[in-house]
């Protein structure tokens, strides 16, 4: 669902790629077009407004990274906003100490309450648990069977009032329901009520009541993420009525723009547990900021890179290294240690897969790299300390001893040799020119 937004994004982002620095004038142009890309997928604009203002603050105060360029750090910083709106950390469910444990779902008529009643259900029979549906939507016809054919494929059983004794009392049932509940000892009940197709009153007041009659751990808001920025209204108008302790959005798997998925934490203060995407019973899982954060923006393999590059880069050697370049010292020992470095991160291959484009050269990377790599690395651990240090000293005969000890032919000794030197040439003229 978040196609277009996850496009717009994409392209805004990768406009950074391949710039040794950023002004203040690309990082107010690039937070623009952010915010026009959010604003089109209808993200609420409060919640546009202080993500854009995060983010330029955070990209304008970046200090120099040695493990990222410019573009990488935006990105971080653009992905670690989003997951905040999205609400930080993965939300569990909160359980009883002394079960049952009452789930209570709210939310207006089609969000999706009784599919979702027995996604969870079975999702929590998965868990270990042994989940009881209670039905408590006496409003809406056929509802009750409804929720009856959903607990079936489900798998588990539904209290529902007596047919035959006229529309019943939903709080009532709702109390009956837990009664059954203990005596049956199921360890978490889930409570589906009735919504309207609009937020009214009398709607909120048995919303209220059985929330009051039930006490539940846990009043889930369940909110069809299709219908735009009435989702925030709707969202807001529950808070304020039954209350909830978390939300559900439903119908991810819909086209349209999804910027509710974006605003209802921010707006309500509540958590997202659960997505559902889908009409089938396993179109539904947890709801992770940080996934869905890399969805959105479209560059899960970017991200990990990202991570890794942070993970594996020691700052100071580093900058030992870039001196040692600048002054032609650079030695077969750091160049070692830097590839070291590099491989930590991964197969280079898969490093090289991750950038966009390289996806169908990731075979070929794979056999020649690697091999290569393991090949310059043998020979550099054949040779003696003073050798590494000192590269000049590996006359013919020292040639053939490495070559020998590492496994390889003399030629690819010299070829290494050779080339180490054309770079450190290069490198401390680059060094020179660029003053460092
Ligand atoms: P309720 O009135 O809140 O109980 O909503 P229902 O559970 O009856 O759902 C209303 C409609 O939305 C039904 O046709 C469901 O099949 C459909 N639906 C529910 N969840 C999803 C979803 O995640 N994706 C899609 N595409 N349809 C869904």
């Amino acid at each position: 669902m978040f196609n277009t937004l996850s496009d717009r994004l994409t392209s805004v982002l990768n406009n950074l790629r391949g710039k040794g620095r950023l002004s203040e004038a690309d990082i107010d142009a690039t937070a623009r077009e952010i915010r026009v890309a959010l604003l089109e997928a209808d993200v609420a604009l409060p919640v546009v407004r202080t993500f854009i203002a995060k983010v330029k603050e955070r990209a304008k105060g970046a200090e120099v990274s040695q493990a990222l360029n410019p573009a990488q750090q935006v990105v971080k910083i653009v992905n670690e906003e989003l997951i905040a709106i999205l609400g930080g950390e993965t939300r569990r469910l909160n359980l009883a100490k002394n079960p049952p444990s009452v789930i209570m779902l709210a939310g207006l008529q089609g969000a999706g309450k009784t599919t979702l009643a027995g996604k969870l259900a079975k999702w929590l029979r998965g868990q270990g648990h042994t989940p009881m549906l209670v039905a408590c939507d006496l409003q809406r016809p056929n509802a009750v069977t409804q929720l009856q054919v959903v607990g079936e494929r489900a798998g588990v059983p539904v209290f529902a009032p007596e047919p035959g004794n006229g529309v019943g009392d939903p709080v009532d049932v709702a109390r009956r329901g837990i009664e059954e509940a203990k005596r049956a000892q199921h360890d978490i009940v889930l409570v589906d009520t009735a919504g309207r197709l609009g937020v009214d009153e009398e709607m909120m007041r048995q919303a209220i009541d059985i929330r009051a009659a039930v006490q539940p751990d846990e009043v889930l808001f369940v909110v069809d993420a299709m219908i735009g920025q009435d989702a925030v209204n709707t969202a807001t108008a529950f808070r304020d009525g039954v209350g909830f302790t978390g939300v559900v959005l439903t119908k991810l798997d819909g086209d349209a723009r999804g910027g509710a998925a974006l605003s209802v934490r921010e707006v309500t203060g509540q958590p997202i547990l659960f997505a559902s995407n889908g009409e089938k019973l396993e179109d539904f899982d947890v709801f992770h900021p940080d996934r869905m954060a890399s969805r959105i923006l479209g560059m899960g393999d970017m991200l990990t890179l990202i991570e890794q590059a942070e993970q594996a880069f020691d700052a100071e050697q580093a900058e030992a290294a870039a001196m040692k370049m600048g002054s032609g010292q650079l030695t077969l020992e750091d160049f070692l240690e830097q590839m070291l470095t590099l491989r930590k991160m991964g197969p280079i291959a898969n490093l090289l897969g991750m950038l966009p484009g390289a996806g169908q050269m990731k075979d070929q990377l794979a056999n020649l790299d690697e091999k290569h790599l393991d090949r310059v690395q043998a020979i550099i651990r054949g040779m003696t300390p003073a050798e590494r240090e000192d590269p000049k000293i590996i006359n013919a005969s020292r040639r053939l001893r490495i070559a020998n000890g590492s496994g390889v032919r003399v030629s690819d000794v010299n070829d290494l040799v050779n080339r180490f030197f054309e770079a450190r040439k290069m490198m401390s003229q680059m060094a020179g020119r660029f003053g460092l």
